[in-house]
């Protein structure tokens, strides 16, 4: 878990993300590895390191500085006990076990600013829906306290299990990545079968919310406009009242990787210019559906 106030990327107005780690997928552009699994994970960006050796002197499992080389990942227990003396914050808590009435405090911290902005609370992740039975407690007790929520999703999850909590949202950002199931499987490591059915589930939902369905555009992957104009379809057919959302591919968890001593392995994507971007929205928008744009 992690928590992120101040974001205005991820819904109306500020924003507190709660970050919820776990993901089914293995997306190959993801940009949040340390979300992959549910555990506690210690990160060391090299690039902010001085070499002084604090981390070093208070490891209990005998770590050194670069704690990515040799079986340093697999000794480390994520103690903690690098990060509090680390004057660089080059050893940082990537993700961290939290209580969650502990995450409803922090929200509350937060509160003012909320509906000073008309902003609220957005779970993404990792993968919300990865813990039922947490996003079931969190947004029964932020909804019942009178806060705006929202959900960002990678789309996979068992629907009926997180339909309650679905409910509550005022917003649901549901990623579509690719049309073709076996091209899905390729690039994320499962089909999109579940996906597309739970973007139609959308549609069963009790009460009413914005609907955003978003494509993470990664050149040489999912930019052609068959794909686009499949996507947008399919949408039309199932949510004629959703939006879309086109966000180009960006390598700003590049450093991430690094920091967790894992391979980078992006090198084939490219990010789509500006004009093909626009291309792209307005081939959504013939096929009638509304472009959206919270970045
Ligand atoms: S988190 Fe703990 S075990 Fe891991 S490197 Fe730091 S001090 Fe060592
Ligand atoms: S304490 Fe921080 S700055 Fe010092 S060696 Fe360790 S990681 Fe580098």
């Amino acid at each position: 878990m992690q928590i992120q106030p101040f974001s205005v990327n991820d819904g109306e107005g500020i924003r507190t993300n709660i970050f919820m780690a776990g993901c089914p997928l293995r997306c190959r552009w993801c940009s949040n590895p340390e979300g992959f699994r549910q555990e506690e994970v210690v990160g060391w960006y090299s690039r902010r390191c001085i070499g002084c050796g604090a981390c070093v002197s208070v490891c209990p499992e005998g770590i050194g500085t670069d704690m990515n080389s040799g079986n340093g990942r697999e000794l480390c227990t994520a103690c903690g006990a690098c990060v509090s003396v680390c004057p660089e914050k080059a050893r940082t808590r990537m993700v961290t076990l939290m209580d969650a009435d502990e995450v409803i405090r922090e929200i509350h911290r937060y509160r003012l600013f909320f509906s000073y902005s008309g902003g609220g609370v957005t779970f993404s992740g990792g993968e919300a829906t990865s813990q039922p039975e947490l996003l079931e407690y969190l947004s029964r007790e932020l909804y019942d306290m009178g806060y705006s929520l929202t959900l960002e999703s990678c789309g996979y999850f068992d629907f009926d299990s997180v339909r309650p909590a679905l409910e509550r949202m005022d917003l649901i950002f549901m990623d579509l990545k690719h049309m073709d199931p076996e091209v899905h499987r390729e690039f994320t490591g499962v089909s999109n079968e579940k996906i597309l059915r739970n973007i139609a589930g959308l549609g069963t939902l009790a009460g009413s919310r914005d609907i955003v369905i978003r494509i993470p555009v990664i050149g040489g992957v999912n930019n052609s406009e068959d794909n686009i104009k499949a996507s947008a379809d399919y949408v039309k057919s199932v949510l004629p009242e959703a939006k879309m959302e086109l966000l180009p591919y960006h390598r700003l968890g590049q450093v991430k990787y690094e920091a967790l001593g894992l391979p980078f392995g992006q090198e084939g994507f490219y990010t789509p210019d500006k004009e093909e971007m626009n291309r792209l929205k307005a081939l959504v928008r013939e096929q009638g559906i509304k472009t959206a744009d919270y970045r």
